[in-house]
């Protein structure tokens, strides 16, 4: 049996909505089958007003054990460092999120708000808004670099905005069945179970990819979507391709831009007009590489690819 529970700061519920909707296993399986116990979630508690307050004191002070501690949002720090821009429970959430930080065998950091910082924590970040561990790439965030929790571990961030429901998922089942120390993570304190790989990796359009034939539309049934709508899959690292979003599509299969939300830098180049859905380019060349491609070998590769594309890579991709 483990103790989890789950707060919000600076968030929208995405990570709550995505996580209510997993499949397999389901939050009730979770319950039912794998031994966790929700204490309370925003969504799912029981308690409210003193009660709610006891058991947050209970999980501070030991007495009821907390075994994993997730948190979804940023930790609010406005005004002055006060943090009274999100109070919970009769006080600042950032001062129950330092308590119960301490108190926590695990913490995991759910979305990109609670991990990075996210879209809030974007200039001028009116909120003094940070991750739990990190403050976009730098790392240290609210509990600073060397926090580690109770078993040992820094702060383990599940990124995403929303974070697929078998990322957290997963994650808990490992915890909860004792198989922690399988979690392997990334520079990033990524689990790279499922970080490692790229959102391209599985991709519908790899071939466009490789033959330089553009998507120019959002849908459209064909092409890649790197070279004109800014597509980050191939610099992104999450498994959205190899763990399907509803088990059945993934954004670059329905024919939208990876945004590379899994990545400290989202939202990227500050939300300025024009930035979105649009590839960056200098003289023709995309700004942003695929990881470890360099320039000049990436224009003789598309220009070689280009010439050598075949009629077929030109046609719809369905075949029904
Ligand atoms: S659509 Fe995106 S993820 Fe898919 S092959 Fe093109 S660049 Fe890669
Ligand atoms: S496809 Fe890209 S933007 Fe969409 S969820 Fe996956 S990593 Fe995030």
């Amino acid at each position: 049996m483990a103790n989890v529970l789950w707060l919000q700061g600076g968030a929208c519920s995405g990570n709550t909505m995505s996580f209510l909707n997993a499949e397999e296993p389901s939050a009730c399986d979770l319950v039912s089958d794998f031994g966790i116990n929700v204490l309370w979630h925003p969504s799912l508690g029981m308690e409210m007003g003193d009660n709610l307050q006891k058991l947050l004191r209970d999980c501070v002070s030991g007495a009821i054990p907390l075994d994993i501690f997730v948190f979804e949002g940023t930790v609010v720090n406005a005004p002055n460092g006060t943090g009274t821009w999100n109070r919970f429970a009769g006080r600042p959430m950032k001062d129950w999120v330092q308590e119960l930080t301490g108190a926590a065998q695990f913490v995991v950091a759910l979305g990109d708000c609670a991990t990075w910082g996210g879209i809030p924590a974007t200039a001028p970040n009116p909120s003094d808004s940070k991750g739990l561990q990190f403050l976009k790439k730098q790392h240290g965030g609210f509990l600073g670099a060397g926090f580690k929790s109770k078993a040992g571990l820094p702060v383990v961030n599940i990124p995403g905005c929303p974070a697929h429901p078998d990322w957290v998922t997963q994650v808990l089942v490992a915890v909860a069945t004792g198989r922690a120390g399988e979690l392997e993570l990334d520079d990033l304190q990524r689990p790279k179970t499922f970080f490692k790989s790229f959102t391209q990796t599985g991709c519908t359009r790899n071939m466009h990819f490789a033959y330089k034939v553009s998507a120019t539309e959002f849908g459209q049934r064909k092409g890649c979507l790197f070279y004109d709508l800014g597509c980050r899959g191939p610099m992104t690292h999450s498994p959205c391709n190899r763990v399907l979003w509803n088990r059945q599509s993934s954004k670059t299969r329905a024919g939208m831009p990876c945004l590379g939300c899994t990545e400290p830098e989202f939202p990227f180049f500050d939300l300025a007009p024009g930035s979105v859905f649009k590839t960056q380019t200098m003289m023709g060349v995309p700004k942003d590489m695929p990881e470890g491609v360099d320039k000049s070998a990436y224009i003789k590769l598309t220009a070689a690819a280009k010439s050598a594309s075949p009629a077929w890579a030109e046609k719809d991709i369905f075949v029904v």
